[in-house]
């Protein structure tokens, strides 16, 4: 059996963090970890300027409701679910997904978790485990399936690496030059074309 494993932001929604500063004004929060490559200070920060706003989970959830999957991203996630079992694979947490995925109709996904207090206030932050999609990958593979892998960032590279095929979707140019082996796409129909020939299975569009 085969997995498809996607990433979340820049493959099925748009990143979260950034359309969250959009819609909210807060220009403090566009900061990603191109500008602070601590993560852990980085989310910190973010946790601190929420708490400043007065945003709690519950303020955020109704802004990323408004943000909506990619234009296609459901239709490709369905097509794909015809065809593979799909898990999706991301570093964003359930709580601030939950709105998007219930847009993309509850696929599989594992990704990190918030801890928040009983009047919404986002307390701490818990990562699941280092370098979680690679992880996963590894785990299917212990469990006997193949994996094809798709991502746009320098975060999905070691899932795509361990994956027996990893496809570029949307990436930036750095990325896609700094790692030519993996093909490249930008649209969800050249994005099934790529499963399909990773497929060792026959597979129609
Ligand atoms: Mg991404």
């Amino acid at each position: 059996m085969e997995i498809a494993c996607l990433d979340l932001e820049g493959v099925l929604v748009p990143e979260i963090w950034i359309n969250f500063a959009k819609k909210t004004g807060i220009d403090a929060l566009k900061a990603t970890t191109r500008d602070i490559p601590d993560y852990d200070v980085l989310m910190k920060q973010r946790l601190r300027i929420l708490d400043e706003h007065g945003l709690g989970l519950n303020e955020i959830q109704e802004v990323i409701a408004d943000m909506g999957p990619m234009d296609g991203a459901l239709e490709f996630v369905d097509w794909l679910r015809e065809r593979f079992q799909v898990v999706i694979l991301s570093d964003t947490f359930y709580e601030f997904a939950q709105p998007l995925m219930r847009q993309l109709r509850w696929p599989t996904l594992m990704c990190h978790k918030l801890e928040v207090a009983p009047n919404g206030r986002i307390v701490d932050y818990k990562l699941r485990q280092k370098d979680p999609k690679r992880q996963a990958v590894k785990a299917f593979h212990a469990l006997n399936y193949r994996c094809i892998a798709a991502g746009d960032s320098y975060n999905d590279t070691t899932m795509l690496g361990e994956a027996e095929v990893g496809i570029l979707f949307k990436a930036p140019q750095n990325v896609i030059s700094e790692f030519p082996q993996f093909p490249s796409v930008t649209t969800y129909e050249d994005l099934k074309k790529e499963f399909i020939k990773g497929s060792i299975r026959e597979i129609s569009l």
